[in-house]
């Protein structure tokens, strides 16, 4: 059976856009609530400057109370040296560490030019890879910026192949600001499997054009097998104004299985955590599918 890997990023990508900072014992609340789904990774913060980001204060914390179940099930964000050393030390067994394709975008993110930034992500995954955690190396604003517009493809495809010879094991390709479509994906996708090891490139859409769930099957299309997505639909970037969420887990789960792919979650399950982030946050999300089983239910009890 075919399958893919989800990997939900609510809790770092989505509630780092949140004013309301969660509890520490909500974050525990929502992981356990994706793992006993069959979630099989989750992203459950990033080691950024807790002044500037304050959702993401208790990441260590966090990290401690679900480390040691699965190795594999863990991780976090990092962007820069100071977060690398805070990850270590809490035990981290994988990571994701970043940079931005767009040169302004990476001054805004993390005050460093494209170059700078290639540089100095390069040798904390050499660092990372030495101290035994497995990185997925990301590239940011991969399908264009709001700032500068279309990325040249050939940019973005210098930087994997710079990436791939740094010790990562997994690679990622990140629409930051929502402007890719399913024919750009289709074509960078393409292009990129080849400089990489089998099944290790991701896919990190966001909806803010209403395109996600397209790029998504266009990128499985042409071959990619991992997925970051956000339950709720939750997310955004701070630093893109009108950043959209992540697509929404539950939605991505339902539109894999529809077509015969395997993700390992449990559709009704992982619709529970949409309804929670729902109560939590006193608001309606983008997620459908919650309101489509619900909507289910109804018809078949009236
Ligand atoms: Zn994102």
């Amino acid at each position: 059976m075919e399958t893919v890997l989800i990997e939900d990023e609510s809790l770092r990508d989505g509630l780092q856009f949140e004013k309301q900072v969660f509890s520490l014992e909500n974050k525990l609340q929502i992981f356990n609530l994706l793992r006993k789904s069959g979630v099989k990774r989750i992203q459950v913060g990033s080691f950024v400057n807790p002044k500037v980001v304050p959702q993401m204060a208790d990441t260590e914390s966090l990290v401690q109370e679900v480390i040691g179940q699965d190795d594999a099930l863990v991780t976090g964000l990092v962007l820069n040296d100071k977060g690398l050393i805070r990850a270590m030390n809490c035990g981290l067994k994988h990571i994701s560490l970043s940079l931005s394709a767009s040169d302004t975008h990476s001054r805004k993110n993390v005050g460093k030019p494209y170059d700078e930034a290639l540089l100095l992500v390069s040798e904390l995954i050499k660092t990372a890879t030495a101290a035994g955690i497995s990185v997925r190396a990301g590239v940011m604003c991969a399908f264009g910026c709001v700032y500068e517009g279309a990325i040249p493809e050939e940019k973005v495809l210098k930087t994997l192949a710079c990436l791939a010879e740094t010790g990562a094991v997994e690679f990622n390709l990140a629409d930051t600001t929502g402007m890719a479509n399913p024919r750009s994906i289709r074509h960078l996708v393409a292009q990129a499997l080849p400089l990489l090891p089998k099944d290790s490139l991701s896919l990190h859409l966001h909806d803010t054009r209403g395109v996600a769930i397209a790029n998504m099957v266009s990128g499985y299309e042409a071959g990619a097998r991992i997925f970051d997505t956000s339950a709720g639909g939750l997310g955004g970037c701070p630093v893109v104004k009108g950043a959209a969420g992540n697509i929404a887990t539950e939605d991505a789960v339902n539109v894999f299985e529809a077509m015969g792919v395997s993700t390992g979650i449990d559709l009704e399950k992982i619709c529970e955590v949409g309804r929670l982030y729902e109560s939590l946050l006193a608001r309606k999300l983008p997620v459908r599918m919650g309101r489509v089983l619900q909507s289910l239910h109804e018809c078949a009890n009236p």
